[in-house]
């Protein structure tokens, strides 16, 4: 594409959402991503005989309505599938043996002495300005908390979560209103990146995988933008959705104040490996996924709420530095398989923001220092990490750059 309207950096969820709204609105929209694939967090693992499964993000609710609006918008609604009851079986790892669940088999296992003790001043007080673990272990106990919520609390966003803000910017549940007429949880045919390949279909979008930028200037009408390879691109208007080191990296030379307070974030590191397995050689109960309370992996999420004939699927989350043979093994032992069972090994390492209790004051800061710019700036390190926080960011980036353009605009 030629002369766009709008450069969007990144193809994940928050620069795709970006480029849906200025497409509909009838921008001419060139989308330049890093990596030979889009989607970003959101990988939905495919098999030339149709199967998939998730090694990124998934699970998505019904209470994710920027997602489902643009579910509505590009016709996927109408597909969408609903997760089977493996969705609300899942198990609990600790000392070697899992201790299989459901939600309210989680309340059984909290030690109800240390219950009674806290929650009659743990559930007055306010998550203002509290950890997700000073809020939690005040509320329950902080036995309670180490054994039963901490392990899935680090599930959610694939990191230790008990220093993560209990409430607000970067915390991990939000109030949402949920939208009834859709399933609580759900997928489409696919998995999640059937999302990512629909708003990829607008014929205002055009999208160049493997194009790296490194640097962003401003120029007289809008801006330049600088790709690895030497070339330079001009656009009136650019979003930045990369990730958030990669944007602290590109704003650096002409937005230091701005690249600076992106750089106050933390970072969590992550290695992903996924795997499929022919059903019959894993003897493992259906579950959504496996927690444990102290191993090498976050968490071990399964294909099972959408079963299949042939085959499971895991997608193992490991802290970082662990050896390909150490996790081998790991999934092995866990899967109760061989190593010559598994069909494939897919893996992704990601660098993701960790939210602390002071992620409210960098948000503001980084918003202040972005105010004059003229650039959009979008991804999980602001309302949170969920896709629908990032879905959100992106609409109210598009909302603040064209105030008389409603975001559904067609
Ligand atoms: C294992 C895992 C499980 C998760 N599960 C869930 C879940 O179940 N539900 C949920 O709601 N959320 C979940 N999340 C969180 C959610 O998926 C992510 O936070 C969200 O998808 C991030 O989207 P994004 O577009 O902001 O960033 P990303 O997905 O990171 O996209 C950024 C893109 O920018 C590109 N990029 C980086 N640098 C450059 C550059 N210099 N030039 C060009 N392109 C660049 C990257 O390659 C990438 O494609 C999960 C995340 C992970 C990692």
């Amino acid at each position: 594409m030629s002369n766009p309207d709008v450069i969007v950096i990144g193809a994940g969820i928050s620069g795709l959402t970006y480029a849906w709204k200025a497409a509909r609105a009838g921008r001419r929209v060139l989308i330049l991503e890093r990596r030979n694939r889009i989607g970003g967090c959101i990988y939905s693992y495919r098999f030339e005989d149709g199967y998939w499964f998730e090694l990124g993000a998934h699970t998505i609710y019904n209470s994710y309505s920027e997602l489902l609006r643009i579910a509505e918008e590009t016709g996927l609604a109408d597909r969408l599938v609903q997760r089977g009851p493996a969705r609300a079986h899942f198990g609990l790892l600790k000392d070697g043996a899992i201790d299989w669940l459901t939600p309210p088999k989680i309340l059984l296992r909290l030690n109800w002495f240390e219950t009674v003790l806290h929650a009659p001043v743990g559930f007055f007080r306010s998550k203002h300005n509290r950890t997700l673990e000073q809020h939690y272990s005040g509320f329950l106990g902080p036995r309670n908390f180490r054994r039963m919520l901490s392990p899935f609390f680090a599930a959610v966003p694939s990191q230790r979560a008990d220093a993560f803000p209990a409430e607000g910017p970067g915390s991990l549940f939000k109030k949402r209103m949920r939208r009834k007429e859709f399933p609580r949880s759900f997928g489409f045919p696919g998995g999640l990146q059937a999302v990512c390949d629909a708003i990829a279909l607008h014929p205002n979008i055009e999208i160049r995988t493997g194009s790296t930028v490194s640097n962003l200037s401003p120029a007289s009408s809008g801006f330049e933008v600088h790709v690895d390879q030497g070339e330079s691109i001009h656009a009136p208007s650019v979003a930045v959705a990369a990730t958030h080191l990669a944007a602290a990296s590109m704003l650096r030379q002409n937005y230091p104040a701005l690249s600076d307070a992106i750089g106050r974030l933390e970072t969590a590191s992550l290695e992903s490996l996924g795997t499929r397995i022919p059903r019959g050689k894993c003897s493992l109960p259906e579950c959504a996924f496996i927690v444990p309370v102290d191993d090498i992996f976050f968490s071990a999420v399964s294909r099972d709420p959408f079963p299949d004939p042939g085959w499971r699927a895991f997608a193992f989350h490991f802290r970082p530095g662990i050896t390909q043979e150490q996790k081998l093994d790991r999934i092995c032992s866990l899967l109760g398989v061989s190593s010559t069972d598994l069909d494939i090994l897919a893996g992704q390492n990601l660098a993701l923001p960790a939210p602390r209790i002071n992620h409210a004051a960098i948000v503001a800061d980084i918003d202040r220092n972005l105010e004059n710019t003229g650039l959009a700036l979008m991804g999980n390190y602001f309302m949170g990490l969920a896709i629908e926080d990032c879905m959100a960011r992106a609409d109210s980036e598009w909302q603040r750059l064209h105030p008389s353009m409603p975001s559904g605009v067609n």
